[in-house]
């Protein structure tokens, strides 16, 4: 069964990835989403 890397078992989205680094997730820290490799920040 092929799966994304992305993606859990489920399918559902495990996290964002970062619109500037492209290949880094972004964190969840619960109202903002933050990568840690350039510091962009998305508040949900
Ligand atoms: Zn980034």
């Amino acid at each position: 069964m092929a799966r994304h890397e992305y993606y859990d078992d489920d399918g559902s989205p495990l996290r964002e990835q970062c619109p500037r680094c492209g290949d880094t997730f972004l964190g969840d820290y619960g109202d903002r989403l933050h990568c840690g490799k350039c510091s962009y920040t998305e508040f949900k």
